[in-house]
Parts: C-alpha cells; sequence; structure tokens
C-alpha cells in the first residue's frame, strides 16, 4: 500500500518519466497496450477468483462484463491507434492562404483513474486502455470495497509495468483523498455523485480537467409492441446480473398497463430459468457488496409491494431478485439510485406520461425503450436526454467500443471507450503552419485606409 510519502514520491517520478517523452510514441504505446493484453490473459483465472471473492460473480459472468470487454477494447485500440495519433489536417479560410492546419493529439501527462467496486477489473481497467492509447502515465485507485480485486489489479500491474509508467495505489477513502491533493493532468472517476463532487472540488484547486463517471436511475420504457419472451429475458438478465450492482442496469421498469400482467409472469419465469426457485443456491447469482449495501437494500424494500422475490439473508448478503409494484414516486426506491436487486414497476396509459416522468428526473446514465413502434422509439430518443439509450435492449450498449460511453447532466460528465477514451485523455492541439512565401501587409498596422478592404476581405 502506498503511504503519503510515497504517493507524492511516484507522482514525481512518473513526471520525470513523461517528460522522457517515451510515451509519446506510438510503438510504445503499441507495445504497452498489448504487454496489458499478455497480462489479462496470464490473470484471467486469478481475476475470475478475486471478482468471485468480491461479488459471488460467476467465471462466466467476469469474462462477459469484465474481463473480454477490456481485451476487446485493447484490440480496437491496437487496430486504430496509428489513424487516431496521425495529425488531422483541416481546411484553412482562403483569407489566410498559403497556409496549412493540422490537429496534433497528444497526451495530457499524468492521469489518476479511481475506480468503483462493481465492476472492479473493468471499470478501471478500461481507462487504463484509453489513457495508454493516448501515450499518458497512470495512477489507479481501485475500490476498497471489492479488495481481492483491488489487489490482483495491484500485484498483476506491478508485475508487467515500471511504476513511473503505471503505478496501483490500494486503498480506501484516505489513500483517494492523499491522491486527490497532488496535481493531475486528468482525473477520471467513476463512482457515485456525492463523491463525484469531492473528486471535482479537489480537481478544481489543481484546474486538472476531470471525467465523472456516474450513476443515478435508469429508466425503462416497455411498450405493448413488443416479444414478450425477448423482453422480459433481455430485461432481467440486465436487472439481476451481478445482483443489480450494475450502473447501467435498468432501475425502474415504466410499462404499458395493457402488457404488465403479462411481462411480469414472463419476467417471473425468467428470473426461475436464470437462477432456479432458489437463487440464493446458484452458483450464477451475486451478493451484495457489503453490510452497508445491504442494510440500505432491505429498508429500501420496505416501499410498494413484493410481487416476486423479496427474500433477504444478512449473513451471505443474499437479496433474492425481486419485482415490486404499488409503490409511490416519492418513496425512497424511486427517489434514490437502488443499486440493488429491486425492481420497481410503474404502468403508464400512454408514452408521454413515461416520458413527463423522465424528464421531471435528473439525466439518467441509461434509458432503455422495448418497443416494435419505430415512431415510439424515435419520440422517446428524441423528447428524453439520457448518457445512452438501449432499444430492445439493456447494457449491450457499452461493450461497443465505437460507441462513446458516459452520463449526461447528473450521471456524469466526459466520455470513453474506443476513440472517445482516446479524445479524453489526449489535448488535441491547433497548429496553423504558414510559410515565407507571401506577407500580406494589409492585417498590419498602420491601419488608416485599410477598413474598406479588411471588410471586403474577412467576411
Ligand atoms: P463511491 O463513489 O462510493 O466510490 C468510488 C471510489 O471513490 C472508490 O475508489 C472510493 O475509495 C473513492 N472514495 C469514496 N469516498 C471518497 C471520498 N470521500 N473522497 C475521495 N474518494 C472517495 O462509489 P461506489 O460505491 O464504489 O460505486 C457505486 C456508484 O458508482 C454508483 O452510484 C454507480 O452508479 C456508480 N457507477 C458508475 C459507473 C459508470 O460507468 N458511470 C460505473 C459503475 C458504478
Amino acid at each position: 500500500m502506498m503511504t503519503q510519502v510515497s504517493i507524492a514520491e511516484i507522482v514525481s517520478k512518473q513526471r520525470d518519466f513523461f517528460k522522457t517523452g517515451n510515451t509519446k510514441d506510438v510503438h510504445f504505446r503499441l507495445q504497452k497496450l498489448k504487454t496489458l493484453k499478455q497480462a489479462i490473459i496470464e490473470y484471467e483465472q486469478a481475476i475470475a477468483q478475486a471478482v468471485k471473492a468480491d461479488l459471488h460473480k460467476p467465471a462466466e459472468e467476469t469474462f462477459m462484463t469484465e474481463t473480454v470487454l477490456i481485451l476487446k477494447e485493447i484490440d480496437y485500440a491496437v487496430k486504430n491507434l496509428k489513424a487516431w495519433t496521425k495529425p488531422k489536417k483541416v481546411p484553412v479560410p482562403f483569407q489566410i492562404l498559403p497556409a496549412s492546419a493540422r490537429i496534433h493529439p497528444e497526451p495530457l501527462g499524468i492521469i489518476l483513474i479511481i475506480g468503483p467496486w462493481n465492476y472492479p477489473i473493468q471499470l478501471i481497467l478500461a481507462p487504463l486502455v484509453a489513457a495508454i492509447a493516448a501515450g499518458n502515465c497512470s495512477i489507479l485507485k481501485p475500490s476498497e470495497l471489492a479488495p481481492h480485486s483491488s489487489h490482483i489489479i495491484y500485484e498483476m500491474l506491478e508485475k508487467y509495468f515500471e511504476p513511473e509508467y503505471i503505478a496501483v495505489a490500494e486503498g480506501g477513502v484516505e489513500t483517494s483523498q492523499q491522491l486527490l491533493a497532488e496535481k493531475f493532468d486528468h482525473i477520471f472517476f467513476t463512482g457515485g455523485t456525492v463523491v463525484g463532487k469531492i473528486v471535482m472540488e479537489a480537481a478544481a484547486k489543481h484546474l486538472t480537467p476531470v471525467t465523472l463517471e456516474l450513476g443515478g436511475k435508469s429508466p425503462c420504457i416497455v411498450d405493448s409492441h413488443i416479444n414478450v419472451e425477448y423482453t422480459a429475458r433481455r430485461i432481467t438478465w440486465g436487472k439481476f446480473t451481478n445482483a443489480g450492482q450494475t450502473c447501467v442496469a435498468p432501475d425502474y421498469l415504466l410499462v404499458n398497463k395493457s402488457i404488465k400482467e403479462n411481462l411480469l409472469n414472463a419476467i417471473e419465469k425468467c428470473i426461475q430459468e436464470f437462477y432456479s426457485h432458489n437463487p440464493a443456491k446458484s452458483p450464477d447469482y451475486g451478493r451484495i457488496i457489503h453490510q452497508k449495501h445491504f442494510d440500505r437494500l432491505v429498508n429500501l424494500l420496505k416501499d410498494g409491494r413484493i410481487l416476486i422475490g423479496g427474500d433477504t439473508n444478512s449473513v451471505d448478503r443474499y437479496i433474492a431478485p425481486t419485482v415490486i409494484d404499488n409503490i409511490s414516486l416519492t418513496d425512497p426506491v424511486m427517489q434514490e439510485e437502488i443499486f440493488g436487486p429491486i425492481l420497481p414497476v410503474i404502468e403508464y396509459t400512454d408514452i408521454t406520461e413515461a416520458i413527463a416522468l423522465i424528464n421531471s428526473r435528473p439525466k439518467p446514465l441509461a434509458l432503455y425503450v422495448f418497443s416494435e413502434n419505430k415512431n415510439l422509439q424515435q419520440q422517446v430518443c428524441r423528447e428524453t436526454s439520457s448518457g445512452g439509450v438501449g432499444i430492445n435492449n439493456t447494457l449491450m450498449h457499452l461493450s461497443v467500443s465505437s460507441l462513446p460511453f458516459g452520463g449526461v447532466g447528473d450521471s456524469g460528465m466526459g466520455s470513453y471507450h474506443g476513440k472517445a477514451g482516446f479524445d479524453t485523455f489526449s489535448h488535441h492541439k491547433s497548429v496553423l503552419h504558414k510559410p515565407f512565401l507571401v506577407d500580406v501587409k494589409l492585417l498590419y498596422p498602420p491601419y488608416e485606409g485599410k477598413l474598406p478592404w479588411l471588410k471586403r476581405l474577412l467576411p
């Protein structure tokens, strides 16, 4: 674990290393991306075991929602890096010809990446892929609430990378605060809104730009024109994967009244299909990360009427996949991000009611709409704002490297994945180049008598 002194020391060593210019070399970046890939492949089993120990997540799910996503991000960056780093020629207005203009992406410097516990590997390593691709040094602070995952990240990165290039600072709030006292060139934070504000305040003291990947209540609209079986399956998977502890999980359902009963029956069937009649015994069903979160979730179960599930066991922090209705919008379950396996259901009769409800609340990280009606899909997309939208699917948009992933408003600022990540960790430097061929004196003082010519030439 790094102490306060060693944090300052490591930042200073990284500064020295960055100044050597090594990280700017595209071949260096490509080599480091490939090294990271090799490390992840070597540690795949150890990663699966660590995530299982932290979240009771099955190896298959860790592969699908952690490891493979990072490997795909690496492959995508390796494939596109030369094109991304190449200066881009842009047009020049004729008034300043002869000249050429180019945008040169350059690395920012030292990046601080602070991660959460819910996808403890992916959410700290996917930003690292982007930071490497953009040519930066990085310090990572994984979440102390997923200690096994945090430690495996430390062990793996320490084995493969020099700390002056990539370092891991394990620890909790105190470590985070010590890191935040240092000056970085960019801070990439994934976590809750409350801590996001603390991070942004600390960053402001150094004028450090931030990317905030936050959470919120992601609504899921279900229209009556759907394939009920597929809709139920996709919602059940999106909601109860990782026991609902997913930042883009459908937080609550807004269901067309005419389809509600059919849908809920189908969801009940899916829960049994996925996790058996007793999900507590299922090897594929997760646990709540921490007693504090468990207690908070159990408290939310007091709201409304339980339709499906509802069982809890505090010994192993188990909460059954649960569906509730009869809730009021002022109940705690509809006020805070649930971040657990509780799915409230609200009915609507006209889509405008669902849209109005969404628009009366902070902008969510994700919004899902299930419908075969193209007009309705477009109306929802056009009339609401959210970090991302999934039409007839859940969670999957974040696995598409060509789609920027990030929030808007209360759900965050900035984005990453693929080119968006590269752009986040790069400064796009404008370079205008003029040859010595001619020099138009009209631009220079003395100005007397030049205004009519300037008016003709410049607009
Ligand atoms: P959190 O905000 O409690 O913690 C995130 C990180 O901040 C941890 O590394 C923690 O050590 C650190 N931290 C905590 N308190 C701090 C403080 N006072 N000062 C400085 N650092 C501090 O978040 P969490 O509980 O780990 O994760 C859950 C939240 O993250 C949810 O709100 C979820 O929606 C959000 N989330 C967002 C995304 C996304 O991609 N947008 C992904 C996953 C989780």
